[in-house]
């Protein structure tokens, strides 16, 4: 049943990155539902994508998917040139692909650390430096939006949490806060509106470890005050939100969709 069943992004294009599978793909059709036409963009699994294109479809909404390397310049230039051909501009980018390569510190190859940094970082610099532009070149339509254009970067709660074993991932996402406040700064005053969305523990196939047998998902409830683990639409609906002009007023904003998980459990008994 859906919960927000108003069409708040009616005639709206918005393109999801890596939005073949967990929270990008409840994004996906979030958004479908809210009357926008989606792209799913993709890395490797055309059969998934084109699966939610056709979900999409059966409810009457618009998709299409797209592949693309978000790390490399080339392949997202090609992304948007095909997003223009088909659909002439774009108002919503959620810049949502992202990876996990994780090592104990000093057996980190740099390997592992350069590949996060392109995926999670360089790839929301080099999709969001596309949107601006477009923004840029299209400017307000006020009958569809307020805002002349809206990026959502997708961050984590470990762009405040430091995170042992996953260096090379809090960095690239605490560099994700800075480099969504920066953007807003730089360019609020076209009416382009940067935020962000920082989940804590999302039951998704980037952390099926932490969920899949009941004893790790106890174990990760004790870090979580609203004791459950988040499921990939209530980010959904959190994107929904934040793209539409119910949060005109909303820019530079980190949104934390994590049941407590930075409100630092461990000082729940004492301190
Ligand atoms: P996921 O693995 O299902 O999604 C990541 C998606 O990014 C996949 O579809 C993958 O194919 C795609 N991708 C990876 N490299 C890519 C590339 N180079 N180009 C294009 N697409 C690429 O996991 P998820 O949990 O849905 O992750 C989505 C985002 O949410 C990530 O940025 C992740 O860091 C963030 N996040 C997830 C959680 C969680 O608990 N699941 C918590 C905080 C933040």
């Amino acid at each position: 049943m859906p919960l927000l069943t108003e069409k708040t992004l009616a005639g709206q294009r918005a393109l999801v990155t890596g939005g073949s599978s967990g929270i990008g793909a409840a994004i996906a059709r979030a958004m479908a539902e809210a009357g926008a036409r989606v792209a799913i963009n993709y890395l490797s699994d055309a059969e998934a994508a084109q699966k939610m294109v056709d979900e999409i479809h059966a409810c009457g909404g618009e998709a299409l998917a797209v592949q693309a390397d978000v790390s490399q310049e080339q392949e997202v230039e090609l992304m948007f040139g095909i997003l223009m051909e088909r659909w002439g501009s774009l108002d919503i980018l959620v810049a949502n692909a992202g990876i996990q390569l994780d090592a104990p510190f000093s057996e980190m190859t740099l390997a592992q650390w350069n590949t996060v940094l392109a995926v999670n970082l360089t790839g929301q610099f080099l999709c969001a430096r596309e949107a601006v532009k477009e923004f840029t070149r299209r400017g307000l339509i006020p009958e569809l939006s307020s805002a002349a254009g809206k990026i959502i970067c997708m961050s984590s709660v470990h762009d405040v949490i430091p995170w042992a074993g996953h260096v090379n991932y809090a960095a690239s996402k605490g560099g994700v806060l800075m480099f969504m406040k920066s953007l807003a700064q730089e360019v609020a005053h076209q009416k382009i509106r940067v935020n962000a969305i920082s989940p804590g523990a999302i039951r998704t196939p980037i952390n099926r470890a932490a969920w899949e047998t009941q004893e790790a998902e106890a174990e990760l409830n004790k870090l979580i005050p609203y004791e459950r683990i988040g499921e990939p639409m209530d980010i959904g609906h959190a994107a929904v939100w934040l793209a539409s002009d119910a949060s005109d007023y909303v820019v530079g904003t980190t949104l934390y969709v994590d049941g407590g998980m930075t409100l630092y459990p461990g000082f729940q008994e004492g301190g």
